[in-house]
């Protein structure tokens, strides 16, 4: 492939926007790739900024997760719930779940806190 605009000089690579070649001279460095003008220049910051914009609003809202407490509770309650031999591993169990949940729940209302405010 070629330059577009000089047709003797080969091209480091085609215009993201136009798809034309552009050689070392004419090309426009560019975030979102290499572009051959101001004018591709722009659409492609356009679009780079469109896209950057839209996978932002994308991105859900950050919720605790509350799965590796639920395994803590419930490993907690059937080592105490049962007596078994860990019964101090259980108890540990028991609280540190507990404390972790009321971490998360307290992370989460924070969380909403700042999303509404
Ligand atoms: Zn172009
Ligand atoms: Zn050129």
């Amino acid at each position: 492939m070629e330059c577009f605009y000089h047709e003797s000089t080969p091209a480091v690579g085609a215009c993201r926007s136009c798809g034309r070649g552009v050689c070392r001279e004419c090309v426009q460095q560019s975030p979102g790739g290499i572009a051959c003008s101001a004018d591709c220049r722009a659409r492609i910051d356009n679009m780079a900024a469109l896209v950057a914009s839209a996978t932002a609003e994308q991105k859900p809202p950050a919720r605790a997760d509350y799965r590796p407490v639920l395994l803590m509770l419930l490993l907690g309650v059937t080592f105490v719930g049962l007596l078994t031999r860990p019964y101090a591993l259980g108890l540990f169990c028991l609280v540190f779940g507990l404390l972790s949940l009321i971490y998360r729940l307290i992370q989460n209302w924070r969380a909403k806190k700042q999303h509404t405010a």
